[in-house]
């Protein structure tokens, strides 16, 4: 009849008879000493690939007593209780395996959700964009839980009531993001980023005018209003004016005596396009108005 040994010991030399003992079968093992690696010295440094012995003990392993091998007596298994135990073993390691894997779905789990409420998306992965002229209401946006970031500007997990010149749409996370499970995070997609350059310029009123650097000449603009404010050095204020329906503004210390809805001749650089509010603006500077 063939016997194992536990696998723990299958690289170790069985060295004599089997021994019964209370009705169970063992062996006497023998194998290289695993704390000194067979060379019976217990060192204290290694030179040129040399263990050198401790000064304690006479620098002698004191596991197999300077003999390099050690001796075992261990258990005995018949081939049936060898499978067994290897059945066993192979559960227990599927088992811990599966546990794992659902600990990890757990974590993930948990991320993604956090990640959805950290990001001002409701438990379903939806978050509502609000757009337009949004400032005078950031202070109500923010009591009603909504966020601004950089990539959403302000949005929020729950429809809120907005001005007239507002408005909102709701949108998914997975129009704009990947989620990267292994990674525990979001990724911004290539079509994510389409979306969103596609949903803020729908949302966006307005046209621009010229290029940036470009000088405009002589064009018929309707003054709308001016906004006066103290800047670094004194007073300064914004002209507002509308070019074929196009939104200008034009920073200044200068101060004009303009008649609002009265229609002048501008001239004027591009400086900048940027929204402003919900409206593409055109910024200028070095006007003439006539
Ligand atoms: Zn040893």
């Amino acid at each position: 009849m063939k016997y194992y040994v536990a696998d723990s010991y299958k690289h170790m030399t069985r060295v004599g008879e089997p021994i019964k003992k209370n009705g169970k079968l063992y062996t006497v093992v023998e194998g290289t000493c695993d704390r000194c690696g067979g060379t019976g010295i217990f060192a204290c440094r290694v030179e040129n690939g040399h263990p050198v012995p401790h000064p304690a003990y006479g620098g002698v392993c004191l596991q197999c007593g300077g003999e390099g091998k050690i001796q075992k007596t261990v258990r005995l298994y018949t081939e049936t209780q060898h499978a067994a135990a290897q059945r066993a073993k192979e559960t227990a390691r599927v088992r811990r395996e599966k546990q794992a894997e659902e600990r990890r779905k757990e974590r993930q789990a948990t991320a993604f959700t956090r990640w959805l409420e950290r990001n001002g998306f409701d438990e379903d992965g939806y978050t509502y964009l609000i757009f337009g002229n949004t400032y005078p209401i950031k202070d109500e946006l923010k009591a009603a839980g909504c966020k601004f970031s950089q990539e959403l500007k302000w949005h929020g997990p729950a429809a809120v009531d907005v001005p007239e010149d507002c408005y909102v749409e709701r949108i998914h996370w997975s129009d704009v993001y990947s989620w990267n499970a292994d990674a525990f995070d979001m990724w911004r997609t290539e079509e994510g980023n389409k979306f969103l350059d596609d949903i803020f310029s729908k949302n966006t009123l307005g046209q621009y005018v010229g290029e940036v650097g470009e000088r405009l000449r002589n064009i018929p603009v309707i003054f709308e209003k001016v906004i006066t404010f103290e800047g670094k050095y004194g007073t300064a204020q914004v002209y507002r004016f509308n070019y074929e329906g196009a939104q200008l503004s034009w920073f200044t210390e200068v101060h004009k005596d303009l008649e609002e809805g009265a229609e002048y001749t501008l001239s004027g650089t591009v400086k900048e396009h940027k929204v402003y509010g919900n409206v593409k603006t055109t910024y200028l500077n070095r006007c003439i108005i006539k």
